[in-house]
Formats: structure tokens, C-alpha cells, sequence
């Protein structure tokens, strides 16, 4: 069995080792990435398991706890990289979005620089030490500390590579989430491949973004979710015995709206995630800090609610909810 070097982390093949990716100082301070390497003791796909990526999501961080712990290295074959929180600045100050330090959005700014500011050197040792070493990336998010959701994974249909896009519709079908958003939107450029998930995908390796908890509490239901996740990915790709198990009826979201806001005051939503809007329906309204109407906020299409946020602070340009139509085909 191969093994391979994440950070400080040296895999030895039928072990579990956890260490850091030391992300050094830079235009701001230093940070480090926690990270556990699972070397099987039979040949298999190197899979990477990321969370954390936004830190006021920590369903999938405690869920991936908990894969660290109930997954046997003696029963893998090939390699899970588990990136437990990859955005530790965030994690630890509880922000929501950007990054505590530069205000910049950790998802945005893949594949990262060198010499950059903390989330974009955070980009760049996942870009270089997780996504250059897998075959095959999901990275787990959540509705943030102030988003309601109900649990959908994202389709990359990118249309570089067939076959890229092909394995990672199977991947979202394996996770387990019988709502599948389709996205057609992300960039093929690497140089500028902006989202975790999408960097992978533009390498040609095999990748889902996945939406699972909300509001910044790790639910037991929740959690339960992104580790019965994890386990069907590893045993969709052969690396764990037992059944193969896909969505059998998935329920496909395109188009989607994310919806932002107007104005700059306090939201007040009108619906709730899972909820099914006709075109023109108010999702909710902004007043002013008074308390007086400023504006509202109406969807565009008819569809399902997959995510809004529940908490009053807004500012103009952020988003409100997502809305998409569902198909069953
Ligand atoms: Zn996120």
C-alpha cells in the first residue's frame, strides 16, 4: 500500500495519523489545518473528506469527528485525507462566510495563493496538500450560522470531461441526498477554480459539494446525515466492503436563484427551508432599523426553498434564500 505526506502528516499504511498543514504567516498571522490521514492495507482511490470550509457550519466537522473514529484503517482499501476543519480562523472567531482576518470567502478564492492573505494561503496548502494528492474530493458544508436549509448536495456539471462529470453525479448519488442541485455556473478556468469542490473537479478528479445542518447547530439528525455520507461514498468507490447504495429517486434542482438582498437593514423571512413557493411569492422583507419597510424580497420561479436566512442582521448584496425548480428526471 502506498502512503502519502498531507502537511506534517505521514500515512502509514493500516494506520490512523492526525496532525496539521501549517499554513505559515504571511500579509496576517499564521493558522494551521487539522487534518487525519486513514492509510488502508490494500491498494484503493485516495478520497478527501473536507469540512469547515465556512466554520459556522459544524455538522460536518463533528460528523467527520466521528468518521475518524468509526472508520477501521484495517478495513480500507487506498486513503481517506480527512480535512477536519479546513478554515480554523473562521472555526475558532465563529464567523459567518469571510474569513475573520482578511474578510475574504474561503470558497472564493480557490485554488489560493502563496503569498496571500489568510484564505487565500488556506486555499493554496488545501489546493497543494489535499486536492493534488485525491482522486476524489466531497466537501461538506452546511447552512451557515445563519442559514435555515434543508439537506441538498450540488451537481458540478461543469462540461470539461465527461467522465469527471459523470463520477461525480454518481458520488452525489451515493451521498445519499435526494435533492441534487444541478450547477452549470462554475468556471472551468484552474488558475481562478474559485470553490473548493471545483478546484478538484477542474483536475479532473471526481467531486460534490454537499449541504447538510444549519444555523450553526450540529443536529444529532444532522450529523447522523454526513457521516452515513461519508460511509456511502467510501463504499461507492470500493473502498469499504458492504453495499453499494444510490438515491433512487432523485430529485433534481435546476434552475436555482440564490436571491440577495436589496437593502442594507434587518431581515425578516417569510418562509421556511423545504418549503414550495409559486413565482412572485414574498420570501421576506426588509425594514430599516426602526423597524419601518424598506423592501421586500419575492421569488422569481416557483419552486422549493432550499435554504434562508433566519437571522435579522442583512446587509445589501448578501444572500436571503435560494429557491429552485425541482424535476424529477
Ligand atoms: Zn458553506
Amino acid at each position: 500500500m502506498k502512503a502519502i505526506q498531507v502537511g506534517s502528516v505521514a500515512g502509514r499504511a493500516g494506520e490512523r495519523v492526525s496532525g496539521f498543514i501549517e499554513v505559515p504567516p504571511g500579509v496576517d498571522s499564521a493558522t494551521t489545518i487539522p487534518v487525519t490521514v486513514m492509510t488502508g492495507q490494500r491498494d484503493g482511490p485516495v478520497l478527501a473528506l473536507v469540512a469547515g470550509i465556512h466554520g459556522s457550519e459544524p455538522s460536518p466537522i463533528m460528523a467527520l469527528q466521528r468518521v475518524r473514529r468509526e472508520l477501521d484503517p484495517a478495513q480500507l482499501s487506498g486513503i481517506v485525507i480527512i480535512v477536519h476543519v479546513a478554515n480554523l480562523p473562521s472555526f475558532t472567531h465563529r464567523t459567518i462566510y469571510r474569513g475573520p482576518w482578511d474578510q475574504k470567502n474561503l470558497n472564493r478564492v480557490f485554488p489560493g495563493r502563496v503569498d496571500g492573505t489568510a484564505s487565500e494561503r488556506i486555499a493554496h496548502a488545501i489546493t497543494t496538500q489535499v486536492i493534488d494528492q485525491c482522486e476524489y474530493l466531497v466537501d461538506m458544508h452546511s447552512g451557515d450560522g445563519n442559514e435555515a436549509l434543508r439537506p441538498y448536495s450540488y451537481w458540478n456539471k461543469l462540461g470539461l470531461d465527461d467522465r469527471v462529470d459523470d463520477a461525480a453525479r454518481a458520488m452525489a448519488l451515493a451521498f445519499g441526498l435526494d435533492h441534487i442541485v444541478i450547477d452549470r455556473g462554475r468556471p472551468s478556468d484552474p488558475n481562478a477554480s474559485l470553490f473548493c469542490s471545483n478546484t478538484a473537479h477542474v483536475r479532473g478528479k471526481p467531486s460534490v459539494t454537499t449541504e447538510v445542518g444549519g444555523v450553526g447547530v450540529p443536529t444529532e439528525e444532522m450529523v447522523a446525515l454526513n457521516v452515513r455520507g461519508a460511509f456511502r461514498v467510501m463504499r461507492h468507490l470500493g473502498m469499504l466492503a458492504g453495499p453499494r447504495e444510490m438515491v433512487e429517486r432523485p430529485r433534481w434542482i435546476e434552475p436555482s436563484h440564490v436571491l440577495t438582498s436589496p437593502e442594507t437593514g434587518t431581515w425578516h423571512p417569510a418562509v421556511s427551508p423545504d418549503q414550495t413557493v409559486e413565482a412572485g411569492a414574498l420570501l421576506g422583507h426588509l425594514t430599516d432599523y426602526f423597524g419601518d419597510l424598506i423592501a421586500e424580497v419575492r421569488s422569481p420561479i416557483s419552486g422549493l426553498v432550499t435554504y434562508v436566512v433566519v437571522s435579522p442582521a442583512m446587509g445589501k448584496g448578501e444572500p436571503v434564500a435560494m429557491v429552485g425548480h425541482v424535476t424529477d428526471s
